[in-house]
């Protein structure tokens, strides 16, 4: 089994690094990424950890960009995490995250969440700061009843604590990550809830900006789903990644590595991407 999509609590996961780790050699995977939103503060200790193991260890990262009115997340893969186009471009993200943060927390006050900024902080700890610790906060004060509430009730796009973030563009984001000769995959496309047209024009943009692999599978998806996505892939002649998007026990539906498998005729991005980039 892989995993090539998940969460530690260095962005929006519960479970910290070695914890992450414990759970992907329970569940004998072959290859293992991490890819914390706009950030690789967990990969140093993730690849101490499966040096010792049979765990092979992905380097990854999960970048938010914006492609016309959408925020769209793109995975880097195998990425050389330490190459400054990397380091640049999270300095960038995570201080738009933190303006963003702010405003956000603002919002909230107004709308008479006391202390919000403080206690938002408090629930992030050491993470940079996302919605899901929003929205962690409003079910601690007993403004929703759970996490999905207060996307759809406040965070969610549109809502009234959701504002519109300049994140990097696509070409930028791809950029970054050819430049650290990671591959660059089009992360969950089936999430974003696209008509048909404009995710076979979100899948095109990102194939001409230099992305070359597809999320095929994103943890708990139908066959139906699963096909249509492994066709998409097909189609533009790019590589198929499978991840669970793990974020811990309580916030995820699924578990590390318990995706389905995927359809045969895909190019799986774990067999094939290392040695295409040793090669060229
Ligand atoms: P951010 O990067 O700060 O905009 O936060 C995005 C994260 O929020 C995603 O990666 C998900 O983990 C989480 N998220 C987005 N929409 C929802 C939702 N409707 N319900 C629960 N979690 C969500
Ligand atoms: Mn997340
Ligand atoms: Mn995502
Ligand atoms: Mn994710």
């Amino acid at each position: 089994m892989i995993d090539l999509h998940c969460h530690s609590n260095h962005s929006d996961g519960v479970e910290d690094v070695p914890t992450l780790f414990r759970m992907a050699e329970h569940a004998k995977l072959q290859h293992f990424a991490l890819t914390d939103h706009d950030s690789i503060a967990g990969l140093d200790e993730l690849d101490r950890l499966c040096q010792q193991s049979e765990v092979q260890f992905v380097p990854g990262i999960e970048w938010s960009t914006r492609w016309k009115k959408h925020d769209i997340h793109v995975l880097g893969l195998y990425i050389d995490y330490k190459h400054p186009s990397i380091t640049q471009l999270i300095e960038q993200q995570q201080s738009r995250r933190l303006d963003r943060a702010r405003i956000i927390a603002g919002i909230l006050e107004d709308l008479g969440l006391k202390n919000c900024w403080e206690k938002t902080n408090a629930i992030a700890g050491h993470a940079q700061i996302t919605r899901p610790h929003f929205a962690k906060v409003l079910v601690q004060e007993g403004w929703v009843r759970d996490i999905p509430s207060a996307f759809t009730q406040y965070l969610a796009r549109g809502k009234k604590a959701y504002i519109h973030t300049e994140w990097a563009s696509i070409p930028e984001a791809v950029k970054a990550i050819n430049e650290a000769n990671g591959i660059a995959v089009l992360a969950h496309p089936l999430k974003y809830k696209l008509t048909k047209t404009k995710l076979n024009a979100l899948c095109d943009d990102f194939k001409a900006s230099g992305g070359e692999g597809l999320e095929v599978i994103s943890g708990v998806m139908s066959k139906n789903d699963i096909q249509f996505m492994a066709t998409m892939a097909q189609e533009r002649n790019m590589y198929a990644s499978s991840g669970s998007d793990y974020h811990g026990k309580s916030l995820s539906k699924t578990e590390i590595g318990m995706q389905s498998h995927l359809p045969k005729d895909c190019q799986p991005i774990w067999l094939y991407a290392t040695k295409d980039k040793e090669s060229s």
